[in-house]
Order: structure tokens, then C-alpha cells, then sequence
């Protein structure tokens, strides 16, 4: 899957290839559609959140479609 990701702390954005990732026993996954930034991923970016490891993959504001689900989740 193509990924944004940050490298380094204070670093420009990167455009990845990554696999795609298989959702844990209780975790759904999100094929994303559309993702929002917002000034939360900017201190992400910059490094100004303690304990933020790079490189990183910032956004949390989705919209898309669950295509997969772990084990122990009700469907
Ligand atoms: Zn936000």
C-alpha cells in the first residue's frame, strides 16, 4: 500500500510502499479513503510529542471502509 510517512523528527514527507498490515485478535482494519491533517500531526512531524518514535505514518482523521477484522471481533 502507498503510506505518507514522516522519516525523522523535523523531517518533509515521505511517500512509501508498505505492506499492508493484518489486523491483531481485537482490532478491526480501515482501508482509508481519505485522511485529514491536523495540527496534532505536526507536532508528530516536528518531534514534540515525548516518547513519538520515527519514522512514522501520522494521520487519524479517516474516512474509509473496515476490510478486515481480528478473531475476537463481533461482526
Ligand atoms: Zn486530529
Amino acid at each position: 500500500m502507498k503510506a505518507v510517512q514522516v522519516p525523522e523528527a523535523g523531517e518533509e514527507f515521505e511517500v512509501i510502499e508498505t505492506d499492508v498490515p493484518e489486523p491483531e485478535s481485537e482490532e478491526v482494519r480501515v482501508a482509508v479513503e481519505a485522511c485529514g491533517i491536523c495540527h496534532s500531526d505536526v507536532f508528530v512531524k516536528e518531534g514534540q510529542f515525548p516518547g513519538i518514535d520515527h519514522p512514522r505514518i501520522p494521520g487519524h482523521e479517516v474516512v474509509g471502509r473496515v476490510d478486515a477484522v481480528g478473531e475476537s471481533v463481533d461482526t
